[in-house]
């Protein structure tokens, strides 16, 4: 299974806790953009066709207009074919940019599902990180895909932001489960270095973030949704295909600026600098990266564990793996860290929260 992501690097305004490669104000740039993809697109013509998933995120890629989201469609089904032949296609939005016309012509290009980001339910927790939207944005938004003919919606929350209490964000669990949202990702607001949350001295709340954590986790398990991986919860049928080929170390191809990749063992990333992106596209360049590196060996092998242990489900390992690491693994058992499921090894459900202090073991 081989992947392709494709990043659009523009959004209407700048979110206060957002370090993502984006940029507010520069629609201007996105003709240029789609050359670019298109060019950087056509580099790769020896893996047309080899992709199950397909997953177009950013930014804000529904910031682009109907014509802009045409051609984008145009470019990348050189790359992957019909869309309606691929296992999955996701799109991601931003509720005040997606109109029921954005919706259909996505629908009719062959997107299969599409992620809405939410973040809070509560307009006032909106404003304060900084959001362009409103709930009623989102729920417009919603039944706008909805009513294109999206049965597979994903929506993503946050916790543990300043002023949110436990009841608001299990309001915010209540009404994705009134729209029966067919899968939720949440996470805790981290506060990163050269964000506006960071100049503005915004702290982290981690043991309140872990209390809605699980209070979440349990309403999302009543309402249909299983958790298949420490932030994510699915119903049956609905879990991210693009997102489980990461978790087992599978390849993928990422195009446009900040893109990863994972190819024949090397994993990089383009610049994240949109503007010098631009240029070597457009000169024939090669495009810049941001890192570069192939894991060999025990640091190639301490990744698969890592990433496998994300998956609710856990890990298979074969015996020279599970003989390798046995020292960290037989550690982790015994502090109640890990356990063991027939042939698997899995974090504890109850201690997912705390993942870190696990993967922490393997690096
Ligand atoms: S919409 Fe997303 S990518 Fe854009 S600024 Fe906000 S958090 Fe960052």
């Amino acid at each position: 299974m081989r992947g392709l992501y494709v990043h659009l690097p523009f959004c209407r305004s700048k979110c206060g806790y957002c370090d993502f490669a984006s940029e507010a104000g520069k629609e201007a740039l996105i003709p240029g953009y789609l050359d670019a993809l298109a060019s950087e697109a056509a580099r790769y013509d020896a893996l047309a066709g080899s992709f199950s998933t397909l997953y177009v995120g950013g930014g804000t890629p529904s910031l682009l207009t109907a014509q802009q989201l045409d051609r984008l469609c145009g470019i990348l089904e050189t790359v992957t074919g019909p869309f309606s032949a691929l296992a999955e296609s996701t799109f991601e939005a931003n509720p005040e940019s997606l109109d029921a016309q954005k919706a259909r012509l996505l629908r009719e290009a062959g997107f299969s599902r599409a992620s809405l980001g939410l973040q809070a339910a509560q307009d006032r927790l909106l404003a304060a990180l900084g959001r362009p939207g409103r709930y009623a944005d989102f729920a417009r938004a919603f039944a706008a895909l909805r009513e294109a003919g999206f049965d597979n919606i994903n929506t993503d929350l946050m916790c543990g932001l300043p002023g949110q209490s436990e009841a608001d964000f299990s309001d915010s669990i209540k009404a994705l489960l009134e729209l029966k949202a067919e899968h939720v990702s949440f996470y805790a607001l981290e506060v990163h270095e050269g964000t506006p949350f960071h100049a503005a001295g915004v702290q982290e709340a981690p043991d309140a973030a872990a209390a809605m954590y699980e209070n979440a986790a349990a309403a999302l398990k009543a309402g249909g949704l299983e958790r298949y991986e420490i932030s994510n919860f699915a119903r049956p049928g609905r879990r991210s295909l693009h997102n489980l080929n990461y978790w087992e170390q599978g390849e993928y191809l990422g195009l446009g600026a900040a893109a990863a990749s994972y190819l024949d063992g090397e994993r990089r990333a383009n610049t994240p600098d949109t503007e010098a992106y631009l240029a070597a596209a457009a000169a024939g360049a090669e495009i810049p990266r941001q890192y570069s590196e192939r894991l060999e060996g025990r640091a190639l092998r301490a990744e698969k564990i890592m990433l496998g242990l994300r998956k609710t489900a856990g890990i298979v390992l074969s015996d020279d793996i599970f003989i390798e690491f046995r020292e960290e693994i037989s550690r982790l058992l015994a502090a109640g860290l890990l356990e063991k499921a027939g042939p698997a090894l899995r974090i504890k459900e109850s201690r997912l929260y705390v993942s870190n202090a696990v993967f922490r073991e393997f690096v």
